[in-house]
C-alpha cells in the first residue's frame, strides 16, 4: 500500500505512504488515483484531506525512479493533479514537514492548502537542470504571486511556510497536530461551491515585463539552461491561458530532460551519494565517535581545517612548535570568523562560540585525548616522521591519526607508527574552510571502521567526501600535473596564458590554469616539481613555469605570476613581460610558434585528465569514474553543466577522445600521450566510463 484509506467522520483522509519523503513514484500515484476515486464513489464522503505519512508531506519524484519508464509512466503526475483538481468533492492538501517539486505541485493542484509552521517550501528542480513539469510554473506564480514564484523556481532555494503565509498559498496555518486541524478545516469547507482551482487565477502583477526581463538578465549570466527556461515557462505562465502555458511548461521540460546539462546535474547528484560508499566497508560498519579534535600546524591548511570542527561544533586544539607561531595562526582565524561575521554571514554569537572552540597548544601531552588528529605540517617526510612518532607515543588508544599531506605516501607515515590500522588520509583543499571536497586516503592497513568514521565525519563538515588509494597527487592533483603538462606546452607551442584560461572560462571552468596557479601560488608547483626532478630526471614539462618563479613571480601573493596585479586587485592583466619570457622560450626550444584554436586547448586539457582518470581507475586508486566527477566538480571548478570529466568525455564518446589524443601525440610534444589501455578498451567497445 503506498496511499491508505481511512474515513474521519465524513472526511476522507489519504496518507500517501512511501518513505522517507512520500516519493511520488509510479504506485504512489496510482494508489493516490485509486483513493480518489474511492473517496468520489464514496456516498458518505463530503470532503478529502491529502497527507503524508512519517515526516513529510512529499518530497515530489522518487530518485529511485530517475531515469527508468516508470518516472513518466500513468498515471503520471499530470493525471494525478488532473484528477485531484477536477474532484467534485473538495481535496485539501494537508502539509507538514516537507513539500518540495512535485510534492508541492500535488498540493497545488488540490483546492485548498494547510500547512505546519516549519515546512520546508520548495521547487528544487532547477538543481538537477529541469523545471517544475507538472504544472508548477504556471499554478505557483498564480496562487504566491510572480516574484515569488520566479525566485523559488529559478533557484530551487527552500522557503519556510510561515514565510509563505502572507501569500495566498496556504488557507491556514495550523499550529497544533496537522492532520486534526486539517479535517476540522475540511469539514468547515466541504459544502462551499464552486471548488476553488489555482488553475481558474490569472497573474496580476503591475510590472510583470520589468519583473521577468530583471530575471531574464539575472539568469543570462550563468552557464546553466535551466534557469533560462524556468523564467521562460513563468513568462508563459503570465502571458498564455492556462492549458497553452502547461503545454509550454511541458515543452520546456522535456527539452531540459533529454539535454546533456540535466544528464550532467543528474549524475552529480547521484555521484555525491554513491561516493558514500565504500563497496567492502558496509553501511553497518561500527564507527568511532568524534567529539573532540585535534590539528598539528597552524599554517594555511591547519587554521582552516580547525575552523571546519568548530563550524561542526567539535572542539579542537590545535598544536605548533612555536608560540609565535601559534598566535599566529591563531589571530587569523580569529580575523576569518570575524570578517564573515562583518559580512552578515555568521552572528556575533556564533562567531564567538566558534572561536571559542578552538584553542591553542605547544604540548602533545594536552591533545592525547582528542578522538582525531589531523596533522598538517611542512610538507616533508622527516617532519611527518617526528610528528607520527610523537603522536603514536602520547594520543590515547583508538585515536584516528589522519594526514593532510598532498603527495607523500600515506604507508610510509602510517609505518612511522605501531597502529597503521588507525591512520588515514584526509586531504583537504585550500581554503580548507571553504572547499567542499575532502580526499579520503585509504592506506594499504587503514581500518574498515576508521574509513566508515572519516566518511561520516566528511558529512558532518558538510564535505563532499571521496575515497582513494596511495599514490602520488592521489586522485585530483595526480590528473592536475597532466592538466598543468599541457597547458604549459601549449605555452611552448604557441599560446599566452590569457588564451589558454579565456578557453577554459568560456567552457564554464571557474578558472583557467594559469589564473589557478596564480591564485594557488606557483612556488608550491615549483617545489614540487624540483623534488620529482630528483625521482624522476626525464620529467617533461615546459620550463617556463620555473622561469617564472625565477623571476620571483609566484602569483597574487607577490602581486606578480603569469599575470600582473594591483594591489588589493584580483584582476589579472596580462604581463608584456611575461608573454615576451614565453615567446623567447619558445625561440630557445626552436619552435616555431603557431596559432592553436580554442579547440585543441580545451580537447587537449581535458583528455589529459581523462586519460589519467583512465590510468587511476584502472589501478583501484580511484572506486568508481562518477568519484573522478566528483573531485573535479568539488574541488576543482570543474563546470557542473559537463558533469565532470568522465561523463564529459562519455557524452563526447570515449572513440573520439581517443582519435584526438592520436592527433595531439604527433604533435611537438607528443610523447607526453599514451592512451591508457581502460580508455582504449571502452572506446574499442563503444563503452562508457559512467555505466
Ligand atoms: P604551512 O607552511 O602554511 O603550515 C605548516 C605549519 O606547520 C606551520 O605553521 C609550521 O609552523 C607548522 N609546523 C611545522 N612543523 C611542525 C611540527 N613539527 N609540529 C607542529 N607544527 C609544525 O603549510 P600548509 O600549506 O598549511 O600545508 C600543510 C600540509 O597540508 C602539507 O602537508 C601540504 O602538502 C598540505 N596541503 C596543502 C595545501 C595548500 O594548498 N596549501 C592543500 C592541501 C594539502
Amino acid at each position: 500500500m503506498t496511499a491508505h484509506y481511512q474515513l474521519q467522520g465524513n472526511i476522507a483522509v489519504i496518507t500517501l505512504d512511501n518513505p522517507p519523503v512520500n516519493g511520488l513514484n509510479l504506485a504512489t500515484r496510482k494508489g493516490a488515483v485509486e483513493a480518489i476515486e474511492r473517496a468520489l464513489t464514496d456516498q458518505q464522503v463530503q470532503a478529502i484531506v491529502l497527507t503524508g505519512g512519517g515526516n513529510a508531506f512529499s518530497g515530489g519524484a522518487d530518485i529511485k525512479e530517475f531515469n527508468t519508464p516508470n518516472m513518466l509512466a500513468e498515471p503520471n503526475l499530470h493525471a494525478l493533479i488532473t484528477t485531484i483538481e477536477n474532484s467534485t468533492k473538495p481535496v485539501v492538501a494537508a502539509i507538514h514537514h516537507v513539500c518540495m517539486g512535485g510534492g508541492l505541485e500535488l498540493a497545488l493542484g488540490c483546492h485548498y492548502r494547510v500547512v505546519t509552521p516549519g515546512t520546508q517550501i520548495a521547487l528544487p528542480e532547477v538543481k538537477l537542470g529541469l523545471l517544475p513539469g507538472a504544472g508548477g510554473t504556471q499554478r505557483l506564480p498564480r496562487i504566491a504571486g510572480l516574484e515569488l514564484a520566479l525566485k523559488m523556481i529559478t533557484t530551487g532555494a527552500a522557503e519556510l511556510s510561515e514565510n509563505l503565509a502572507q501569500t495566498g498559498l496556504f488557507n491556514e496555518l495550523i499550529l497544533g497536530d496537522c492532520l486534526t486541524g486539517a479535517v476540522a478545516f475540511a469539514e468547515k469547507i466541504a459544502s462551499l461551491r464552486p471548488l476553488p482551482q489555482v488553475r481558474q487565477l490569472n497573474v496580476v502583477h503591475p510590472q510583470a515585463e520589468q519583473l521577468l526581463e530583471q530575471a531574464r538578465k539575472q539568469v543570462a549570466r550563468g552557464f546553466l539552461n535551466a534557469p533560462r527556461a524556468c523564467v521562460e515557462a513563468v513568462a508563459a505562465a503570465v502571458a498564455l491561458p492556462f492549458d497553452d502555458g502547461i503545454a509550454q511548461e511541458r515543452q520546456l521540460f522535456k527539452t531540459l530532460l533529454l539535454g546533456n546539462e540535466s544528464k550532467a546535474l543528474r549524475h552529480a547528484f547521484f555521484a555525491e551519494r554513491a561516493a558514500s560508499k565504500i563497496p567492502d566497508v558496509p553501511s553497518d560498519t561500527p564507527q568511532r565517535v568524534i567529539n573532540t579534535a585535534a590539528v598539528i600546524g597552524a599554517g594555511t591548511m591547519g587554521g582552516g581545517i580547525a575552523m571546519n570542527f568548530a563550524n561542526a561544533g567539535i572542539p579542537v586544539q590545535i598544536l605548533e612548535t612555536k608560540p609565535e607561531a601559534l598566535e599566529r595562526g591563531l589571530a587569523i582565524i580569529a580575523k576569518n570568523y570575524q570578517n564573515t561575521r562583518d559580512k552578515g554571514k555568521l552572528s556575533a554569537e556564533k562567531c564567538a562560540q566558534r572561536i571559542a572552540l578552538i584553542t591553542g597548544t605547544l604540548d602533545y601531552s594536552a591533545i592525547a585525548q582528542a578522538d582525531i588528529v589531523v596533522e598538517a605540517v611542512f610538507e616533508e617526510m622527516q617532519v611527518k616522521r617526528a610528528v607520527f612518532e610523537q603522536l603514536d607515543a602520547v594520543m590515547k588508544p583508538g585515536a584516528i591519526l589522519a594526514s593532510n599531506t598532498s603527495t607523500l605516501d600515506l604507508n610510509q607515515i602510517a609505518s612511522f607508527t605501531k597502529r597503521a590500522q588507525d591512520v588515514v588520509g584526509t586531504h583537504f583543499f585550500s581554503p580548507a574552510n571553504v572547499m567542499k571536497l575532502l580526499e579520503i586516503v585509504r592506506g594499504q592497513q587503514t581500518s574498515k571502521e576508521v574509513l566508515a568514521t572519516v566518511m561520516a565525519l566528511s558529512k558532518k563538515l558538510k564535505k563532499v567526501g571521496v575515497v582513494s588509494g596511495v599514490c602520488d597527487g592521489f586522485i585530483g592533483n595526480r590528473m592536475l600535473e597532466k592538466y598543468i603538462q599541457q597547458a604549459g606546452f601549449l605555452l611552448d607551442e604557441g599560446c599566452l596564458p590569457a588564451q589558454v584560461d579565456n578557453a577554459m572560462e568560456k567552457l564554464g571552468f571557474a578558472m583557467g590554469p594559469f589564473r589557478m596557479g596564480d591564485l594557488a601560488g606557483n612556488d608550491i608547483s615549483y617545489a614540487i616539481r624540483k623534488r620529482r626532478r630528483i625521482e624522476k630526471p626525464d620529467m617533461l614539462y615546459s620550463q617556463t613555469a620555473d622561469k617564472l618563479c625565477e623571476l620571483g613571480r609566484f602569483g597574487q601573493k607577490t602581486a606578480a605570476g603569469w599575470y600582473d596585479y594591483q594591489a588589493g586587485d584580483r584582476t589579472a592583466h596580462p604581463s608584456e613581460l611575461v608573454n615576451q619570457m614565453i615567446a623567447g622560450h619558445s625561440k630557445e626550444l626552436g619552435l616555431e610558434r603557431r596559432h592553436i584554436t580554442d579547440q585543441e586547448i580545451t580537447e587537449r586539457l581535458i583528455y589529459s585528465l581523462v586519460n589519467e582518470a583512465a590510468y587511476i581507475l584502472e589501478e583501484g586508486i580511484a572506486q568508481r569514474a562518477s568519484d573522478i566527477d566528483m573531485v573535479y566538480l568539488s574541488g576543482y571548478g570543474f563546470p557542473l553543466h559537463l558533469g565532470g570529466p568522465m561523463l564529459y568525455a562519455d557524452t563526447v564518446g570515449l572513440n573520439h577522445v581517443v582519435t584526438a589524443i592520436g592527433q595531439y601525440a604527433q604533435g611537438t610534444y607528443g610523447s607526453a600521450w599514451k592512451v591508457a589501455p581502460l580508455l582504449q578498451q571502452l572506446a574499442a567497445q563503444g563503452g562508457q566510463f559512467n555505466r
